[in-house]
């Protein structure tokens, strides 16, 4: 007898299940092997649904024969394009045990929300935020910068703004030229609108902080209500950090939130010296936006919001109808609720995989492997400037590095040089760069947060460069 959609018999399922365990770590053990591909036409059109109802034995087969092979190829150790983490073979285990519990962590009184606690606590003390500090595990940084702007919006107008809209007022935020696009996207989704995000000049060191006064100084002159600066710490072109002290002073004289855009950046906070000094004042940010997917190679998705002022996160998003109403016993109890910390009220197991990945590797060795990128990316800056046609577009200041291949051409022509390269090498399964525009030329650019990274990848992505250049 078979409950509703369990397995009609136990010891197939059990069979199947395991055989397609053996599937996915044959695949992590084989990561080397594995770099991107595009899918098969025939796979793609094998994707559609029509019919169903082919049973598990069959789902599991078609899991690993169709679907494991075609990933994005973020697993594979030379893979250095836009920031995808590499994923953890933790993940294996933590994703396995998140759908066996589905667990829902809106609230309640159950295991999983203290594991979200356990993630959330670990952060604030890496960030040195207090322990009043809030926060809140989501899809990624995109959405904890929505949650950190809308916190920053209450503390400038106040809760009723979540009635009454913010009518005239005018809220403007400063953020450097390099802010990612996430920051405008939350401005936007949020009613204060992209135009109102000042883009600050800055240079290798981060925004500029006489241009930053400058602009506040006008938009108050104006008439407008200066609300936040958003630092980043670890900008998507060209991997920069702002001072976030100094922007922490400005903040504090101002009146303004800071908020830090540390998407991946942020970890360097725990791979020791110097990386660690790149962040120095992050424990100043009202509010801190960060990704476990990217440079903690958690599987996706997962992000992280936390929120120095606590009451302030909670008079952004907190709001219950009364059958959520919490009790002080049994299932419905239990303090606090995430779903008053963001804008989800059903939410998944996020917090698993980071804190498997804490239990399995520990703060050390992640953060090894975070220096260790580092490492990868002055290696790569090194045999950049080594080559006699290359150039360094930016000095390697953490994980990234952008250059260009060849010198001798002209801008356009670097430009198209530099994309064909980054295409071929991508089919070819050499390697797998993005590519940024950057003065004016767009270039190669490599992003490490891979762990599987070995000098001797980042040897041969470069000699792959020079070999499709010195070919074409
Ligand atoms: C990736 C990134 C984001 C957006 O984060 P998601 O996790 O993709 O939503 C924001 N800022 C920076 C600097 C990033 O690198």
């Amino acid at each position: 007898m078979t409950d509703g959609l369990d397995p009609e018999d136990p010891a197939a399922f059990r069979r199947a299940a395991h055989a397609l365990l053996d599937a996915c770590l044959d695949r992590l053990e084989g990561a080397r092997d594995y770099p991107w591909q595009s899918v098969p036409e025939a796979v793609k059109a094998g994707y559609r649904l029509d019919g169903g109802g082919q049973g598990e034995t069959t789902l599991a087969q078609r899991l690993a024969a169709d679907v494991l092979p075609h990933g994005t190829g973020n697993t594979h150790p030379r893979f250095f394009g836009w920031v995808h983490g590499t994923g953890l073979a933790s993940g294996l285990m933590s994703e396995m045990v998140a759908a066996t519990m589905n667990a829902n962590l809106g609230g309640r009184d159950h295991g999983a929300i203290y594991v979200e606690r356990a993630v959330i606590d670990w952060s604030r003390g890496v960030f040195g935020f207090p322990e009043t500090a809030s926060g809140v595990l989501v899809t990624g940084t995109s959405q904890a910068t929505v949650i950190a702007l809308a916190a920053a919006r209450v503390r400038a107008l106040g809760q009723q703004v979540r009635k009454t809209g913010q009518g005239a007022a005018r809220l403007t935020a400063y953020a450097g030229a390099g802010v990612h696009n996430a920051t405008k996207k939350a401005l936007e989704l949020l009613g204060i609108g992209s135009d109102n995000l000042r883009a600050i000049p800055e240079t290798d060191a981060g925004m500029d902080t006489g241009a930053l006064h400058a602009a506040i100084a006008a938009d108050r002159a104006a008439g407008a209500m200066p609300f936040a600066v958003i630092g980043t710490a670890g900008s998507v072109d060209l991997g920069r950090f702002d001072d976030l002290n100094a922007l922490a002073d400005i903040a504090r004289d101002e009146g303004l939130w800071l908020h830090v855009d540390g998407a991946f950046g942020a970890w360097v906070r725990i791979a020791g010296a110097p990386w660690s000094g790149l962040v120095t004042g992050i424990d100043r940010a009202d509010s801190l936006a960060c990704d476990f997917h990217k440079w903690m190679y958690v599987p996706y998705d997962c992000g992280l919001v936390l929120i120095r002022d606590e009451a302030a996160h909670r008079a952004a998003f907190a709001a219950r109808p009364s059958y959520l109403e919490g009790q002080d016993r049994g299932l419905a109890g239990g303090d606090p609720w995430y779903c008053d910390y963001g804008v989800d009220l059903s939410r998944g197991n996020r917090a698993l995989k980071v804190w498997s990945a804490l239990v399995a590797y520990g703060p050390e060795r992640l953060g090894a492997a975070i220096a260790d990128n580092c490492a990868r990316a002055a290696q790569m800056g090194d045999l950049v400037a080594a080559d006699p046609h290359m150039r360094l577009m930016a000095p390697v200041v953490s994980n990234l590095c952008v250059f260009t291949a060849d010198t001798r051409l002209p801008a356009d022509g670097q430009s198209a040089l530099n994309t064909a390269i980054a295409q071929d090498l991508q089919l070819s399964g050499d390697a797998v760069f993005s590519t940024v525009t950057i003065d004016g030329i767009t270039a190669l650019r490599a992003a490490i947060t891979n762990h599987r990274t070995r000098p001797e990848d980042v040897v041969q992505a470069i000699t792959a460069v020079a070999h499709a250049r010195d070919a074409g």
